[in-house]
């Protein structure tokens, strides 16, 4: 079995020198426990079922599990996730990690549980064409609002428009953000799903309608950000407009999981939601594919499929 382990806490951005690829025998399973092998790996690795020794997970069957960036792993069925078990065969099984799996259940709790979108409202997301962002934007479309979406390329925003959404903008090269945020709703905006942070945040915030609502679902320009800086947040603008700004994770909804999935599906099946997976070939090439998401080379769910053909 191969795994990657982290030798060093990142220092700012990643290097490949604070990864290591580590080989190991794995014994036999015991009684109750099951052998998996990775199929397809995210932060949230896809497995199938090889060995079992487990009645409650024959071989063959389809699981998640978060036991790290493992190519095989044993385990005795605590925590494993089966995929639904009506997956239609249509359907790739990697959206299990991306628009039928956790980024698009945070994407549907993020809109109807925190923002608790109302149809005619205006909604402002960043990271719009990543795995979360991309299933924002196309779920407020489906509940009948306008949508403005701004990512990190032209390629990204030209996507974008393909998915129905409004108004899309190149964050890197619209010159002045805070016009490109007004001019995309002079009106301003009634609710906001924060994946960034910082600057742009900061921007956005007094971009926002009296009593808009936000959604603090990430803010990934400050993750590597070895000096933790937040940027600037403008309490007088959040005082004033009288804003609601609330962090949220998608684990708080464990419960509706089963349900939130089917939605999901629904709308996939529907045509209503669609979807762009960025794969990378080669459990080796995880530290690189990890390390490209981070700089926005995806385009959709970053996956790793552990075949490298
Ligand atoms: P994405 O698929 O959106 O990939 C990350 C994207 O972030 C990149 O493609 C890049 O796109 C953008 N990005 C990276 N650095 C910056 C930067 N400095 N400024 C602006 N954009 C940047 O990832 P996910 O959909 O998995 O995650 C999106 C957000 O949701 C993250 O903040 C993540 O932490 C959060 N999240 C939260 C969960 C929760 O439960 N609260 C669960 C899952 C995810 P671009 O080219 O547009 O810059």
């Amino acid at each position: 079995a191969k795994s990657w382990v982290m030798v060093k806490h990142f220092d700012g951005f990643p290097k490949n020198s604070d990864f290591k690829l580590q080989v190991e025998e794995l014994p036999e399973p015991k009684d109750g426990e099951v052998l998996l092998e990775a199929v397809f790996l995210s932060v949230d690795p896809y497995m199938r079922v090889i060995q079992s020794k487990n009645p409650a997970f024959p071989v063959g069957s389809h699981v998640v599990s978060d036991c790290g960036w493992r190519s095989h792993a044993l385990s005795d069925g605590k925590g494993l996730i089966p995929v639904m078990p009506d997956w239609p065969k249509d359907v790739p099984m990697s959206l299990a990690l991306g628009t039928v799996g956790m980024p698009g259940l945070t994407a549907l709790y993020g809109i109807e549980e925190v923002l608790r979108l109302q149809e005619g409202e205006t909604l402002l997301v960043n990271a719009a064409a990543g795995a979360v962002g991309a299933v924002v934007g196309q779920i407020a479309k489906i509940k009948g609002c306008r949508v403005v979406g701004s990512a990190g390329s032209d390629a990204k925003v030209k996507y974008l428009q393909e998915l129905g959404f409004d108004r899309a903008f190149n964050y890197k090269t619209v010159g002045s953000l805070e016009e490109a945020l007004r001019s995309a709703a002079p009106d301003g905006y009634d609710c906001f799903f924060e994946n960034v942070g910082g600057h742009f945040s900061s921007l956005a915030i007094q971009q926002m309608k009296d009593f808009g609502r936000v959604a603090v679902c990430g803010s990934i320009s400050t993750y590597n950000d070895a000096k933790h800086e937040t940027g600037p947040y403008p309490l007088i603008k959040i005082n004033m407009k009288q804003l609601k700004i609330e962090g949220f994770m998608q684990s708080r909804w464990e419960h509706e999981h089963p349900e939130g999935l089917r939605k999901l599906m629904g709308w996939l099946k529907q045509g209503k939601l669609k979807f762009q997976e960025h794969v990378t070939k080669g459990f080796d090439n995880m530290p690189a594919a990890f390390m490209g998401m981070l700089q926005g080379e995806n385009l959709g769910k970053a996956v790793i499929s552990s075949r490298s053909t």
